[in-house]
């Protein structure tokens, strides 16, 4: 989606890792919450997302985020601010079952923070980081026990995030379990947004 839009991806996991690795205040609160498999404080993740676009311009797309009503309502604030209005909200659909398999496969680089697929972007859990060789591991949070609190959590608070955007009539619904091409042909028919304009742009 980054390359075919020129719009950076933004993921709050991944913003919330670098102030965490910066050791900022924001970074200590985040560990804490992530350490126990809590999602962070809306105050924490709004924070680290608002540090974010002070230092970027481009378009962007946030992946997992919102994931309160709490911080989609904080989000609409500091976007009407920055007269940067959301053009679309993506909802990737994925059975529970393909969750855990994916989740269970899933491998981070130590170095680039890129994650990758065991048996579909690497063989094994002990080979190099395709894209810059660094040690692969797998995120602590990655285990069963973690991923039924993330699921009861997700009941819990991202549910009523769907239906708050779709009662703006924002949310577009996506079926995530088909191939990756197959995810963006979805996407790019969900949101109007399409390869095709962006040669002609070009
Ligand atoms: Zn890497």
């Amino acid at each position: 989606m980054a390359e075919h839009w020129g719009a950076a991806v933004v993921s709050v996991g991944d913003v919330l890792r670098a102030e965490i690795a910066a050791g900022t205040e924001l970074g200590r609160e985040a560990a804490r919450e992530m350490e126990h498999g809590r999602l962070v404080p809306d105050r924490v993740a709004i924070a680290s997302v608002e540090s974010w676009l002070d230092a970027h311009r481009e378009a962007f797309v946030f992946d997992g985020f919102p994931r309160t009503v709490g911080q989609a309502e904080a989000l609409d604030e500091v976007l009407v601010r920055r007269r940067s209005p959301l053009t679309a909200v993506l909802w990737l659909e994925l059975p529970v079952a393909l969750i855990e398999e994916r989740v269970s496969r899933r491998v981070v680089c130590q170095s680039c923070g890129r994650s990758f697929q065991v048996g579909l972007h690497v063989a094994s859990r002990e080979d190099a980081c395709p894209v810059c060789g660094g040690v692969l591991t797998v995120r602590s949070d990655d285990n069963s026990a973690m991923l039924t609190n993330r699921m009861e959590q997700y009941r819990a608070h991202t549910q009523p995030v769907m239906d708050f955007y779709e009662a703006k009539g924002m949310l577009r619904k996506i079926e995530a379990s088909g191939t990756p091409d197959e995810v963006f042909t979805q996407i790019e028919a969900a949101t109007g947004i399409n390869s095709a304009q962006e040669t002609v742009g070009r």
